[in-house]
């Protein structure tokens, strides 16, 4: 952060001193004004996108038809981008500074609220026409100029409203919202990419509750081009969001699908067609999967006394662990109480007693190894002892021997590991 602003400070000296003005803008100053962590910074400048490029040594033309140019300086990134009255001015003869005042009230005019529509220089004079800063004091999203025209020209500000709304535990307007509610068919035409990424900010944001109930009332997802019912974005499941940290993002992201009542074997495309990573998309399609596993196999056991029940879920819970190895038993807890809380969405939760949640942690910690790399025979070694080519075979025999150490069937140890290799080796190939 403060490497950042001290970067960001050298590109505004330079621009400064080759002669022209240039300005923090947007997100970055409401940061600065709300105290709050600067984690990207946009600058704006008299100056054009071949000068910019000239004073920098490293800079890439991101969008020369939006005069946007992002330099690269002691190992952070700013996008620069000219005044688009630049030109207009170049031949007047008024006093320049005038000129850019005007240049950075038409750049702050076409930003989307008063506190995103704020300009600070590099003595941290702030330039606020739209009394943004009052704003974030009052809590209060307002957009700049008429709010109809405003979401008329851009579908997506109604849902970057929502979203700093959830963000930061603000409140839009009253005139603000009604032009929400007034232009949310209008949702239609904004492709799902920017949807998602708006999205992604709210769910891993601290208050993604608050978020998900302004989405519901505003139906904006419903009137988007996602497959989602506004009555879908009401469940006992949502409301625990925030209860699992916001990293790794798949934990939210399969509890939201589960949330929406999504059928596991759909869940996959349905990330995808929102444009989530395939990583994201995958994990989280997994741990659903993993989830309903465990719960059905749970339901099954319905029957059985509590002593064999543990027994017969002890393989599940090892397997969930080694498939998951990079998540804490605590996370896993977590997410079951989450699971208990709304047993009434999926089958078999109830069958998680608090005691049997106890225990899992406690076969959590008695799980001596995680991962393959733990194991003390390598790849190489197991080659030489099946005595067979590699081969996809190969990262298979190497998972049964993490879950039998896991499990404690086989202890870690060479000539055990080794042992067990001959065997399974011996039943390949039979
Ligand atoms: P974040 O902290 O998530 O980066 P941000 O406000 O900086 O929030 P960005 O998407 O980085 O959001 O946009 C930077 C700035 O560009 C905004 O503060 C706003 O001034 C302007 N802006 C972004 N999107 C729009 C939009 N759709 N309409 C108008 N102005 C926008
Ligand atoms: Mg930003």
């Amino acid at each position: 952060d403060s490497l950042m602003v001290s970067a960001g400070e050298e590109v505004l000296r330079r621009i400064g001193e080759a002669g022209y003005v240039a300005y923090w803008v947007g997100g970055c100053v409401r940061d600065e004004v709300m105290g709050r962590p600067v984690h990207d910074m946009d600058i704006a400048t008299s100056a054009r996108p071949e000068r910019v490029t000239q004073l920098f040594e490293r800079c890439i033309p991101t969008g020369l038809q939006h005069g946007t140019v992002t330099v690269l300086i002691q190992k952070q990134a700013f996008e620069v981008t000219t005044f688009r009255k630049e030109t207009e001015y170049e031949d007047h003869r008024r006093p320049a500074s005038v000129e850019f005042v005007d240049a950075v009230l038409e750049d702050l005019k076409r930003r989307d609220f008063t506190m995103n529509a704020m300009a600070m220089d590099l003595e941290g004079k702030l330039i606020d026409p739209f009394h943004g800063r009052e704003d974030i004091k009052a809590g209060v999203i307002r957009c700049v100029g008429k709010a109809d025209e405003r979401f008329e020209e851009d579908a997506l500000r109604m849902l970057r409203a929502i979203r700093f709304a959830s963000v930061f535990g603000f409140t839009p307007i009253l005139s603000t919202w009604r032009a929400i509610i007034r232009n949310r068919d209008k949702m239609r035409y904004i492709a799902l990419e920017r949807i998602r990424a708006e999205f992604e900010k709210i769910l891993y944001g601290p208050d993604p509750q608050r978020g998900l109930e302004l989405l519901r009332r505003s139906r904006l997802l419903e009137y988007s081009k996602l497959p989602i019912k506004a009555a879908q974005v009401h469940s006992e499941l949502l409301e625990c969001l925030h209860l699992l940290p916001a990293e790794p993002v798949e934990l939210r992201l399969s509890l939201l699908v589960q949330g929406l009542g999504i059928e596991s074997q759909s869940i996959l495309g349905l990330l995808k067609q929102w444009t989530f990573s395939n990583r994201d998309s995958e994990q989280a399609a997994a741990i659903a999967r993993f989830d309903q596993e465990l719960m059905e196999h749970l339901h099954t056991l319905s029957s059985v006394p509590d002593e064999e029940r543990e027994n017969l879920i002890r393989p599940y819970w090892i397997s969930l662990q080694l498939a998951f190895g990079k998540y804490t038993a605590g996370l896993w807890i977590s997410r079951m109480r989450i699971l208990i809380k709304s047993s009434k969405t999926v089958n078999g939760a109830s069958l998680l007693s608090a005691e049997l949640l106890d225990l899992l942690e406690v076969w959590y910690a008695s799980i001596p190894v995680h991962q393959v790399r733990e194991l003390v025979v390598k790849g190489n070694e197991v080659l030489e002892k099946a005595g067979r080519p590699g081969g996809p075979w190969l990262g298979v025999l190497m998972k049964q021997l993490l879950y039998a150490v896991a499990s404690g069937a086989i202890p870690n140890n060479k000539e055990a590991l080794l042992n067990e290799v001959k065997r399974m080796v011996k039943s390949i190939e039979s």
